[in-house]
């Protein structure tokens, strides 16, 4: 069988490396646009941090035993041939394929403002993006949009002594995605490490003097800076999809729950509009955990439908200096938007015993059904990734926070309290709303 996935990210690597093992004699063939054979985009924020150089994060020599044409942009899927038509090197050539799979990932999108163009002014998406930005990095800086990437950038350079100011339209950080009490606790942790946190705070032109970026310019005012980072967005990258007639959503290729748009074309990763496992609707997450499930499970679908995706819940994690913060499943501003009924519940209290001079600051927020199953939590903190997973998983299994409060938690003072943090919020909201537990967590 003849494979080809175009797109060499999280997804489609996941996806050739799951083909060669499901159907070892298929020949897999992997078209990639940039000249470097796969990158780590999530490492980005520290290289600008100065933790690990831009040439750490290139991959230049292909793993395992799939084919990866780098500098090869697909331009068509003629779906009637069973052939894609790709760019390479300044010529045009075809691959012939029974199954193609297409992880096309996302593109980054910029508000419509005047000085894009400006000296001084950059993104961190990729290797080249961030290669520019580097060349140009200024000690006063301003980043434009306080998403998750924002977020991280910001700390990571006022991690380097560089003055720096965080503006975001919105009244909190990642609105929507993060509940007030998490996004405070951000902020506020930001301001700590030295950023300029402004909310409330739109972009409205980036003004230059002789071709380099001057100030900032905002509506509440003008802000000084050598370096302007624009992280205000990104959207499925469906280009590919659209110009050979696959099918699209609102949020990127359709597919069905096998991950299959059409007979023989398959779409895994961002470029994908799957299902959201909480509400049923149709997403795309912009995360690569979800990305290296969608990728495995395409890749074993080559073969027939073997797989179903259950849904994205899009766990992800934050990191902003010594601490984290991250979430999973529904938020209780998207549960309200939606008009979903639900109850909600923040505990503050520390990671280690009260008596350990390390211990730090531990936020968990959870949000259920009115008869108490999980559906949604964030969690600040040090640690916080090892309660996230177990959330991820307790949300997929359809626990009950009352049946939470019972469970055992492994325990060792220097680790973590005997009182797990989790279990200390799934009490609280017990309580608070007179929840019983009344089956056991797996019934
Ligand atoms: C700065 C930054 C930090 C991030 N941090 C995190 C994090 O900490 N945790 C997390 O879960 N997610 C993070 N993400 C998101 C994560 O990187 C993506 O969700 C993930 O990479 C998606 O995988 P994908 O395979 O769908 O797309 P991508 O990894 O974007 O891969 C798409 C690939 O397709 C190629 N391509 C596109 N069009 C064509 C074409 N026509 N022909 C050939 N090749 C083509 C592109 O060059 C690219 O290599 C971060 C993203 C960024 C930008």
């Amino acid at each position: 069988m003849d494979v080809v996935v175009v797109g060499h990210g999280t997804a489609g690597q996941t996806a050739a490396a799951v083909v060669k093992k499901v159907s070892p004699d298929s020949q897999v063939t992997v078209l990639e646009k940039h000249s470097y054979v796969a990158y780590h985009p999530c490492s980005l924020p520290a290289v600008l941090g100065g933790k690990l150089r831009l040439e750490d994060v290139i991959e230049k020599v292909p793993k395992g035993k799939v084919r990866v044409l780098t500098g090869a942009t697909a331009k068509l899927i003629n779906r009637e041939a069973k052939e894609v038509i790709f760019e390479r090197d300044g010529s045009t050539d075809s691959l012939p394929y029974d199954k193609l799979i297409l992880a096309t990932g996302l593109k980054p999108t910029f508000p419509p403002v005047e000085g894009l163009h400006l000296e001084g002014v950059g993104t961190v998406w990729d290797v080249e993006s961030v290669e520019s930005l580097l060349k140009v990095l200024g000690n006063k800086v301003v980043v434009v949009g306080g998403s998750a990437t924002g977020i991280e950038v910001a700390a990571e350079l006022a991690s380097t002594g560089r003055d720096v100011t965080l503006i975001e339209m919105m009244e909190q950080l990642m609105p929507g995605k993060v509940d007030p009490p998490i996004a405070s606790t951000v902020a506020k942790h930001l301001k700590d490490m030295g950023v300029n946190v402004s909310l409330k705070t739109a972009l409205q032109e980036l003004k230059g003097e002789g071709g380099k970026l001057k100030e900032v310019i905002t509506n509440r005012g003008a802000i000084e800076a050598e370096t302007a980072i624009v992280v205000t967005g990104a959207k499925p990258n469906v280009d590919l999809a659209r110009r050979s007639g696959l099918p699209l959503g609102e949020s990127g290729v359709k597919v069905d729950e096998y991950l299959y748009s059409t007979e023989h074309v398959l779409a895994a990763g961002d470029v994908a509009e799957v299902r959201d496992f909480v509400t049923g609707r149709l997403t795309t997450t912009g995360l690569a955990s979800t990305a290296l499930v969608q990728g495995r499970i395409a890749g074993e679908n080559v073969i027939g439908k073997v797989v179903k995706y259950k849904g994205a819940l899009s766990p992800y994690v934050v990191k902003v200096g010594e601490f984290s913060f991250g979430g999973v499943g529904i938020s209780a501003t998207q549960a309200s938007r939606l008009g979903m009924n639900y109850l909600s519940f923040r505990f503050s209290g520390f990671d280690l015993p009260r008596y350990m001079p390390e211990k730090r600051r531990v936020l968990v927020w959870l949000v259920t059904t009115p008869d108490g199953r999980l559906i949604g939590a964030q969690l600040f903190g040090r640690r916080i990734r090892q309660h996230l997973t177990f959330l991820t998983a307790a949300i997929y299994a359809g626990f009950r926070v009352q049946d939470i409060r019972l469970m055992e938690f492994a325990y060792q003072p220097e680790i973590i309290d005997v009182v797990d943090p989790v279990a200390s919020a799934a009490e609280g909201i017990s309580r608070k709303y007179r929840l019983t537990a009344s089956r056991s967590p797996t019934s």
